[in-house]
């Protein structure tokens, strides 16, 4: 096999994430985005050591796990929802799978693996979500939407999402077709010209409280006064609290921002999880899918037990969700966030939910270890997707509490981490994925260690 050469097979397996496993003859050539089943197309892209990757070309025959039709206008360019032809159940499935193979290659014990814990809804669920301002073509019309899969520069019109609430999309189409009437430039990246860079959407499941966040360039000013009219007279079925324009120069493609300009309302809205209310603001993490997330966090409060008068670490704690579903029985929370916004947040939050015995710090957790004189019973880790810096996880685990729970979005992350566990006498006591990402490859898990000695 060489590069450049084309094959055609079928993908026999996905294993995690998203690496589909075709075979030829006697190599495996792991080629990703697709489905189970599925006959494909593919040029040989890469070969290392005695590892061979292909880049899809064509899908030349269905699966047969896919059995609805694709939902919305842009599958499967966009490269989000890669499952969205499969049943729910079948995706479920097939990360459960995927899940426990990655954890059964990363340790040589027994251990508990859970039936995989769904989303209560499919579709709509996202209550945060970055759309790009850009054009589908070369020289296209304006579009705003998604990256199209593998093109930094391709934008994909997204107006059906169906990740998102419905208000969602009417808030995209309406902004979309007032600058594109009004012919305004988006910002090439290449050149770092123009003016529209990101929509950012904010909508809490629970509230229905809408943040607009439109991330421009300063390069040019336009009266944005008729788009905050269009906007508030659109009928939805939530409502628009605030509506900000936001402005970023910086060369990077991050969503960030140089000046706020409050165009209507407040610049924050709030979402309610598990009787708990929390203001977030544009910039501040919160869990992607709320009613999701209630599920992952009762399954934390689950794997954490008993924390009657202990003393909890919440490590990597964002605007504190965790800290504060733990602190109801437990003596003291003290949680660790790097981003000092999230952490004013999570202050706010604990005190606007009457919770009087959190502390939150603004920290790297690398650092914030060497200064906090408490002593934890229970740790509970949830890093971001790189999964806990090497140079912090001996210090998390000297101080050799009984239970840890460690919750990932990227379990390969966490499955490497776990033999520094074990080295320092952990065991994987019991794990369980819990999806918050349906119809992508993503799937977030959660997982019970314990002390080999208790
Ligand atoms: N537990 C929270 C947030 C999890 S996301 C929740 O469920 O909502 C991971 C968080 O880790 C992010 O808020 C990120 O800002 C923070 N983070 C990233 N690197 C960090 C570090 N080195 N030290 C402390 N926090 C960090």
């Amino acid at each position: 096999m060489k590069k450049g050469e084309i094959y055609e097979g079928v993908i026999e397996k996905i294993d995690f994430q998203n690496k589909g496993r075709v075979k030829i003859k006697d190599t495996t050539v792991t080629v990703k985005n697709g489905i189970p089943g599925q006959k494909v197309r593919f040029m040989i892209n890469k070969k290392r050591g005695g590892r061979v990757e292909g880049r899809l070309l064509e899908v030349l025959e269905k699966s047969e796990l896919e059995k609805r039709d694709p939902l919305c206008s842009i599958f499967p360019s966009c490269g989000g929802c890669m499952y969205q032809t499969m049943l729910y159940e079948e995706q479920l499935k097939m990360k459960e799978e995927q899940i426990k193979k990655l954890f059964d290659d990363a340790v040589d014990y027994e251990y508990t693996f859970e039936p995989i814990k769904g989303s209560p809804i499919e579709f709509a669920y996202r209550n945060k979500m970055e759309f790009s301002f850009g054009d589908e073509y070369k020289d296209g019309p304006l579009s705003l939407g998604l990256h199209k899969k593998g093109s930094t520069y391709d934008v994909l019109n997204a107006e059906d999402c169906k990740l998102v609430h419905e208000d969602m999309d009417k808030i995209l189409s309406c902004v979309l077709h007032y600058f594109r009437e009004r012919r305004v430039s988006y910002y090439h990246k290449m050149q770092h010209t123009g003016y529209l860079r990101h929509l950012l959407l904010r909508r809490g499941s629970k509230t229905g409280e809408i943040l607009v966040n439109l991330v421009t360039t300063s390069q040019e000013e336009y009266d944005l006064d008729p788009l905050k009219e269009a906007l508030l007279a659109l009928d939805l079925e939530g409502s628009i609290v605030g509506i900000l324009h936001i402005i970023n120069d910086s060369l990077s493609d991050v969503v960030k921002s140089d000046e706020t300009r409050l165009l209507y309302g407040q610049d924050y809205f709030y979402e309610e999880l598990l009787e708990l209310r929390f203001k977030i603001t544009p910039f501040s993490f919160f869990q992607p899918n709320s009613r999701g997330a209630e599920i992952l966090y009762q399954t934390v409060r689950e794997y954490i037990g008993d924390t009657k008068d202990k003393v909890v670490f919440d490590l990597y704690s964002g605007t504190g969700t965790i800290a504060q579903i733990a602190a109801a029985v437990a003596k003291q929370v003290i949680g660790v966030e790097i981003i000092p916004e999230a952490v004013e947040a999570a202050k706010e939050n604990a005190a606007m939910n009457g919770i009087t015995n959190c502390t939150f710090l603004a920290d790297d957790v690398l650092k914030a270890l060497d200064y906090i004189t408490e002593k934890p019973d229970l740790i509970i880790l949830d890093p971001p997707r790189d999964g806990v810096h090497p140079k912090a996880l001996p210090k998390i685990l000297d101080y050799g509490v009984e239970r840890i729970v460690y919750i990932s979005c990227k379990p390969s992350s966490l499955a490497r981490d776990l033999a520094m566990f074990e080295a320092k006498g952990y065991r994987m006591e019991k794990c369980v994925a819990v999806d918050q990402f349906c119809q992508t490859v993503h799937v977030e898990t959660v997982v019970g260690l314990q002390r080999k000695d208790t």
